[in-house]
This record gives C-alpha cells, structure tokens and sequence, in this order.
C-alpha cells in the first residue's frame, strides 16, 4: 500500500490541450477502429504526426483494433509525450450497459499499462465525455475514483495530471478532488 498521505501530490489538475502537456504519456480518448477520429483523437493525431497512426495501424493488423475499455500503447511521434496510450471509452446510452464499468476499465488498464512500461507521468483526458455522450459528473466520479484506487495499490505512475477542456469538467474535478484532499 503507497503511503495514501500523498496521494494529493500524486493527483493534479491542468485546464487546457493535452497535446501541450508534457508527460511520460497522454492518454487518447479513441474509437475501436484505432485509427482517428473527432476531438482529442484527431487533435492528438494531428499534434503527433503520422509516425502515431503508423504505429496503430500495426497494432490493428496484429490485435484488430481496441474494444471499449481497453488499452494500447504506442509512440508520441513529434509530442512532447513519449508515448500515447490509447483507449477506447464507452459510448453513453444511459448507464445501464456496463457504462461505469467500461469507463473504469478505460482509466485502470492505461494506469497499468504505464506501470508496465515504468512511466511515472500519465495524463488523462476525460475520456467518453464528449461525442460519447457520457454524463460529465458522472465521468469525473469514475475517473476519480479509478484513479485514486490505482494509486492507493501501486507506486507508479508517480504522477496522473487531469486535463479538462472545458469550464464544466474543470468545476467537477476540482469538487472531485477536494474530496480527497
Ligand atoms: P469521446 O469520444 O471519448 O467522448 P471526445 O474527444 O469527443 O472523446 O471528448 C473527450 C473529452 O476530451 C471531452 O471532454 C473534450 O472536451 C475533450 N477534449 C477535446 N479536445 C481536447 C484536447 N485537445 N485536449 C484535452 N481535452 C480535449
């Protein structure tokens, strides 16, 4: 059990583009297919170059893509993340098709794939809350929740930034995260 009198120093929250964050890895909101899409998707892509989409295409030619709730990792091309972690959120049609369950699977197999790889930075977008539709108060619960749990079990990652986008999710983790604290 890490010491969970640190666990506020292990969690922060940034507000703007995580293509701009410097970590060991930015996690992707993706779609199955692996290979781009809208949103963080595409900005990630676009911000990366194509050495991230090359890299995915090789994992869907071995594996097939990415079925909700898990995760793959690969490059960060021209990011100033190392690498990305991409997984592939549930799509929201009103919680009772394992909607939480998937969403936490998103945020523990990301978690365990950086401890695999000994990456003490990760930083999570909030992941099914936008075309995915998922309930933002909702989401942040999870997210949170998932997060803190890892963390509480494992030494690394040392460090998970959140990244909100908008007014909203920002208002959400930081009553999330005052919880904690
Ligand atoms: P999903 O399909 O999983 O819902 P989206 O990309 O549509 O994925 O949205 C996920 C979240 O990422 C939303 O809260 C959206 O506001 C946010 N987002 C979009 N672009 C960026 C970005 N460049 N950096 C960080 N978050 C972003």
């Amino acid at each position: 059990m890490a010491n969970s009198g640190s666990l506020s120093l292990r969690i922060k929250l940034l507000q703007g583009d995580i293509t701009k964050v410097t970590a060991d890895a930015i996690v992707n909101a993706a779609n199955s297919s692996l290979l781009g899409g809208g949103g963080v998707d595409g900005a990630i892509h676009r911000a990366g170059g194509p050495a991230i989409l090359e890299a995915c295409r090789k994992i869907v030619a071995r594996q097939g893509g990415c079925s909700p709730g898990e995760a793959v990792i690969t490059t960060g091309g021209n990011l100033l993340a190392r690498h990305v972690i991409h997984t592939v959120g549930p799509v929201w049609t009103g919680g009772q098709k394992r909607e939480p369950e998937i969403l936490a699977n998103c945020y523990r197999n990301s978690l365990q794939l950086a401890q695999e790889q000994d990456l003490e930075t990760i930083a999570f977008p909030n992941i099914s809350t936008g075309v995915y539709g998922y309930p933002k108060d909702k989401a942040a619960t999870v997210a949170v929740r998932t997060v803190v749990d890892f963390l509480q079990q494992h030494p690394l990652p040392k460090q998970v930034l959140f990244v909100v986008f908008d007014e909203e999710n920002r208002r959400l983790y930081e009553q999330e995260l005052a919880a904690i604290e």
